[in-house]
């Protein structure tokens, strides 16, 4: 138990209002049991008090520093509050889960058949639904527990991290090991953790999920002291919100439980997944087929009893049989269990989804909108050249130019001050380096060039930070020289170049940036940019010692003096161009949205393969300038689209104009402002690497590996899940005609025929032949050629007229035509002829049961065959392999035993009516799998030969 005996903090009582509730509560989570004031140690961590007085109390009362904790004070810490982690009401839901699945409206239609047994005295009959009910409730139980599971353990493939000052650097940690007094760095788009006080710095935050407000608000270091609620104080982020802009550093007062989201959740119930459109389709299918199970079980009543001379109660249990036989209640839960395994598998390939229905959706995706940087290319960018008004070349060969030319020590200096990564620890290949990969390449480059690009002398001297933002498309840093102040810039050529109005020469004057030195730098740009090299454009200015802080943005990044340009290779990851053919094979487009410059990303597109005639490239400028109906067009009439210097929000638009079209979209994105295009898109696909938090969060797809191969691989894995879901839903309904057929037979011929097949039988069908199988389908592993066809589309059901006519119609009348023939066979054999009476008691009554039970096995034979052809929808069985899924022959195998069970064991042959058949009918049974499987064979071949 873990006791509440630490409410009390050091026996002092709370009086002011408000931050009771922010009061941190270590006795509630002590691991050992023990209140942490019982266990006070030198050092132990007490709770501060209110979380907006002075940044100092603050530290004092929570032994910190603003340099963070040692690793070890962290860990001892840890065991002291626990890990930071939201706790899941425990409790035992089973009994709540039985009563959800007894309490369904299937399930009580089958209760209500029970009862109608019960009542008419069936009692054998009525015992049977029940058991079938609690079976199938139990069933559906293990499935939603183990499809929870999966979705459960997608979390450990992508643990969350949070970066904390730990021994005084900053060091990325698993959120959960968050502790109070820690110090945690935030920066745009990251998740926030942990309940914390800024310390320096100012942020913007969008608290939806805590407030519910969608504007992100200002929090900032600097705010002064207020006593609203505790949720607006200036000062203060919490838990279960995200920074979308700015920097800080913040002190870390609660964690876990103890966090106002904590609260929340120790308040509120989880909320359940949403259903996802399959399950409702499968949902209203299983009504209409129950509708209709039940319509035949009704108008069976009349018939068998006034038509064939029935008994009534005979009647019943047999209408009873039927209706329950045939109602699909197990159906949804293996349907959601398929979904939860498809979600498993995908998980292994690097792409973990957040909705069960994203399975389903990813096998209908028809355009993929991809970014370039990363996600094509491996974003391991390397300078391929440097360019400036001296000349140009490779970093080796400017690297020997550096006497010759002024521009090139002043290039690198401005690179090494204008840039958030590290390369301390890198070594020349950028083994060990952390940070953003452009500014990898490009401080690798510098320290090439004989900069000093230390972590330490870049934070020394900085004193004012502009930063990059794909808006913006450049960065600024403001920096202590020796000889002054400066401002570095580096950015886009495009948004650089315009801002410059001199040039360095290599002599280290600066002259004019006339209309001839811009033309020429231009042109070194496009030929970069043509072989598929990223450009940056890198300059600098000395600025008035007084400007330095409070010069506006504008003012700043005017009037530079160009350095010089360096173009980054990043080439495309393996893979990609297999991945691209095959998207090609599968109808999917390929649009890539970069905010890369246009030529570099067609260079690239090229290489991988997406663009191979004739390439429209759209920059961002463009794109805003053209109006819906242009964008419709555009988007309709050119196939090899490419978005350069494009913006998030021409995401959305994108994304909008896509789906309005009846496309169903990919897309992926990075950054914050990624998020509301990745709602928008059917399926907003997140990095997992290099994103953001704040996208990760709004996508409904997370690539571990940041590839675009894995998007297919997705896609691929969504299409292979719902042909499974396709066939096992074919499966199970092919059993329904052999078995209405027989009943029909003996109505129609007004009892001539006796009645094939017992209640009982109906019930040890549905029961015992049905779910292994069907489990053991949803397995199946991908069809050759799934990749060959174009996406399903959007609005084509699942159970459509073609599965019901190949299972109903096709499979399903010659399986019926099997059974019913094997029936009579066993009878007429024995002498049986049409009107002789098989009651109980009479001479043929013997050949009777073994002509049921041969219904039975018949039935059992057939679904045999059904269960080999439903594992292929197109392809013939001998391309896949007989053996390739095990388990299908597992569930066979069951199948056949459980049927043997019935048909040789004493007491069940009593129960269920059986006798063994003679052995030239067993003989006759062997050949209905093949039979049946080899319809379907010819079917499969017609249809092959027709497209
Ligand atoms: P992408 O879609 O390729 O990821 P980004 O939005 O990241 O594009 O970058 C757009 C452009 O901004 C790049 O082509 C480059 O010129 C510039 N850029 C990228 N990263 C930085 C950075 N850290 N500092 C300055 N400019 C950058
Ligand atoms: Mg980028």
């Amino acid at each position: 138990m873990r006791g509440r005996a630490g409410a009390r903090i050091g026996g002092t009582p709370h009086l002011r209002a408000g931050p009771a509730r922010m009061r941190p509560d270590p006795g509630a989570r002590h691991a050992d049991g023990v209140s942490a004031d019982d266990a006070a140690l030198p050092g132990d961590p007490p709770a501060p008090r209110d979380p907006r007085e002075p940044v100092a109390l603050l530290l004092r009362d929570l032994r910190a520093t603003p340099a963070g904790l040692s690793v070890r004070e962290a860990a001892r810490r840890l065991v002291v509050h626990g890990p930071n982690e939201l706790e899941r009401r425990g409790g035992r839901r089973w009994p709540r889960e039985l009563a959800r699945q007894l309490l369904h409206p299937l399930a009580l239609l089958l209760f209500g058949a029970a009862a109608l047994a019960f009542v008419e005295g069936e009692h054998e009959i009525g015992g049977a639904v029940l058991v079938v009910i609690l079976l199938n409730a139990a069933f559906a139980i293990a499935q939603e527990r183990h499809a929870e599971r999966a979705v459960e353990a997608l979390r450990s493939y992508l643990p969350d991290r949070a970066i904390a000052l730990r021994d005084g650097r900053p060091t990325e940690v698993d959120v959960r090991e968050l502790v109070p007094g820690d110090v945690i760095v935030l920066a745009e788009g990251d998740r926030i953790s942990a309940d914390a006080r800024l310390l320096d710095g100012a942020v913007e935050v969008d608290a939806s999920a805590l407030t519910g407000e969608s504007l992100p608000v200002a929090r900032s270091a600097a705010a002064p002291e207020t006593h609203g609620p505790l949720l607006d104080a200036p000062q203060l982020v919490f838990s279960g919100t995200a920074c979308t802009a700015g920097e800080a550093r913040a002190l870390v007062l609660a964690t876990g439980m103890r966090t106002e989201l904590g609260r929340i959740a120790a308040l509120s119930e989880r909320t359940g997944q949403e259903e996802s459109p399959l399950e409702q389709e499968v949902r209203r299918v299983a009504w209409v087929i129950a509708v209709i199970a039940s319509a035949i079980a009704l108008a069976f009543l009349p018939l068998g009893t006034l038509a064939a001379g029935l008994p009534l109660g005979d009647a019943v249990s047999f209408a009873i049989g039927l209706l329950v036989g045939n109602v699909p209640e197990g159906l949804l839960p293996t349907i959601t269990l398929a979904l939860a395994i498809g979600v498993g598998s995908l998980a292994r390939r690097g792409a973990l989804v957040k909705r069960l229905s994203a399975v389903e959706t990813l096998g209908s995706t028809t355009v993929i909108c991809s970014d370039k940087t990363g996600t094509l290319t491996e974003n391991r960018m390397r300078a391929a050249a440097i360019w400036t008004a001296g000349g140009d070349g490779d970093v080796a060969a400017s690297a020997s130019r550096l006497a010759a030319d002024a521009a090139l020590p002043l290039l690198a200096d401005a690179l090494a001050a204008c840039s958030n990564a590290d390369v301390d620890r890198a070594d020349d290949t950028g083994e060990g380096a952390s940070g953003d990969a452009t500014e990898i390449g490009l401080l690798l480059a510098a320290r090439a060039l004989g900069a000093d690009v230390s972590r330490a002398r870049r934070e020394r001297c900085r004193r004012r930070h502009l930063h990059f933002d794909p808006v913006r498309r450049r960065m600024t840093t403001i920096d202590e020289r020796p000889g002054g102040t400066v401002a570095h810039v580096k950015g886009a050529p495009e948004t650089v170049l315009p801002r410059c109005a001199a040039q360095l020469g290599p002599d280290g004057r600066a002259a004019p940036l006339d209309d001839a030195a811009r033309a020429r730098a231009e042109a070194a740009v496009e030929g970069c940019a043509a072989r598929g090299l990223r450009v940056l454009a890198v300059a600098r200015r000395a600025l008035p010692e007084e400007d330095a802080l409070t010069a506006p943005v504008d003012a700043v990044e005017a009037q530079l003096v160009l350095l010089g340009l360096v173009a980054l290779v990043d080439p495309p990851r393996e893979g990609v161009a297999d991945a691209v053919a095959r998207c090609r094979a599968a109808g999917i487009r390929i649009v890539v949205v970069t905010g890369d410059h246009g030529r570099t990303a067609e260079a690239v597109a090229r290489q991988v393969g997406i663009v191979r005639g004739e390439a429209t490239v759209v920059t961002g400028e463009e794109l805003d300038r053209l109006d819906e109906p242009a964008l419709d067009r555009l988007l309709r009439d050119d196939r090899e689209l490419i978005f350069s210097r494009s913006s998030p929000e021409a995401k959305l638009r994108i994304a909008d104009a896509l789906r309005a079209e009846g496309h169903v979209v990919a897309m992926t994105g990075d950054g914050v402002n990624d998020a509301p295009a990745l709602r928008r898109a059917d399926i907003g696909v997140a990095m997992g690497r290099s994103g953001t938090d704040v996208a990760r969060e709004a996508a409904t797809m997370v690539l571990t590996d940041d590839d675009f191969s894995t998007i297919v691989a997705a896609v691929e894995e969504g299409r292979r899940v719902y042909a499974n879901i396709r066939k096992f839903v074919f499966y199970i309904f092919v059993h329904a005609t052999p078995e209405v057929v027989p009943l029909l037979a003996f109505a129609l011929s007004g009892g001539a025929i006796p009645l094939p097949l017992t209640a009982l039988q109906i019930l040890a069908i549905d029961l015992g032949t049905e779910t292994l199988p069907a489990l053991a389908l949803g397995r199946e592993p991908a069809e050759p050629g799934q990749m060959e066809r174009p996406p399903r589309r959007r609005d084509q059901g699942l159970i459509g007229r073609e599965l019901l006519v190949r299972a109903w119609v096709y499979l399903g009348l010659i399986s019926a035509g099997l059974v019913l023939g094997g029936f009579l066979f066993v009878l007429l054999r024995a002498g049986w002829r049409p009107g002789d009476a098989t009651g109980e008691g009479t001479p043929l009554h013997g050949a009777y049961l073994e002509a049921t039970t041969m219904t039975f096995l018949g039935i059992v034979a057939c679904q045999v065959g059904t269960v080999l052809a439903a594992r292929t929808e197109r392809v013939s069985l001998r391309r896949i392999g007989l053996l390739s899924n095990r388990l299908v022959l597992w569930g066979i195998a069951f199948e056949l035993a459980f049927a043997a069970l019935l048909v040789t064991v004493g007491p069940l042959q009593r129960a269920f009516g059986t006798a063994p058949p003679p052995w030239e009918a067993l003989l006759l049974l062997l050949a209905f799998p093949p039979i049946v499987w080899a319809a379907d064979e010819l079917r499969r071949a017609r249809l092959r030969r027709a497209s």
